[in-house]
């Protein structure tokens, strides 16, 4: 499932597409992919991108006819831009058109991603309620500690909670955790203030990692050109038997998802 870094280096490419180019339309080939605001401005299309925003595992484009774009990939969707496409792709559930021809297909075998759009003066409407971004300054240990020292949830779950932090995902999150040495399924409420500041920094470090890198190509995920990222080759313990260390990982289910971590490492 792409997580910030995915996000992020998704909607740079996007960006990069749309500069100068002028949107004509949205087109969607699976019920529920698209959400239309029934706000929305008649002249939503022709436009050009104003703004580009990431908020957490969101995309968010302003148009400069006031009408906007969300566009959350979920599990397995994917942009791919193409010049002059064809038919739609099996998978392939909605297509942002551009003046010329070409197109940004949104490719999305287990259809959970979704495309809104909006008027841009309803963009609360359409997002969830989100904690700060992991990567900003809002996020330190004195704010996390404040919202985790009550909880009886395991750390990892409460990590994963978009309310609490916005964009991290199991991979980053397997990972921050192992390099703090802090295991997934400890209560909250009993990480020490010491363990909560590597977490935090720790939480940087990976994603700042992964961002310089294009992010982690393990099923879905592929950059708008459709390229792989390359942090799969950095990571420590998601999805692998041993830590760097040589120690064999524990598997636990939290959440619904696998969490890899090391029972000697991490505490
Ligand atoms: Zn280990």
């Amino acid at each position: 499932m792409p997580e910030l870094p995915e996000v992020q280096t998704v909607l740079d490419g996007l960006s990069e597409v749309l500069t100068n180019r002028v949107l004509t339309g949205l087109e969607c080939y699976y019920p529920g992919t698209v959400i239309v605001d029934p706000l929305l401005p008649d002249e939503a299309f022709p436009a050009r991108v104003k703004e580009t925003i990431r908020r957490g595992k969101y995309m968010i484009l302003h148009l400069d006819s006031g009408a906007g774009l969300i566009i959350h990939l979920r599990m397995t969707g994917k942009l791919v831009y193409e010049p002059d496409p064809r038919e739609p792709h099996k998978h392939e559930r909605a297509r942002i058109l551009l003046e010329g021809g070409d197109a940004v297909r949104f490719i999305d075998p287990r259809t959970f991603g979704k495309i809104t759009l909006f008027a841009s003066a309803n963009l609360s409407r359409f997002m969830p309620a989100l904690g700060p971004e992991p990567l900003s300054k809002a996020f330190d240990a004195q704010y996390l500690s404040g919202l985790i020292a009550h909880r009886s949830a395991p750390i990892k779950n409460l990590l994963l909670d978009q309310r609490i932090v916005a964009g991290l995902g199991n991979i980053y999150v397997c990972e921050l955790l192992y390099r703090a040495r802090v295991q997934p399924q400890r209560e909250g409420r009993k990480v020490s203030a010491p363990e909560i500041r590597r977490i935090v920094n720790h939480t940087k470090d990976v994603l700042q990692e992964a961002l310089e890198v294009g992010g982690t190509s393990i099923s879905d995920y592929r950059r708008i050109d459709d390229k792989s990222g390359e942090f799969q080759h950095f990571l420590r313990v998601y999805q692998k038997l041993e830590c760097p260390k040589g120690h064999p990982l524990g598997n636990l289910r939290l959440g619904g998802r696998s969490s890899f971590y090391c029972p000697v490492c991490q505490k």
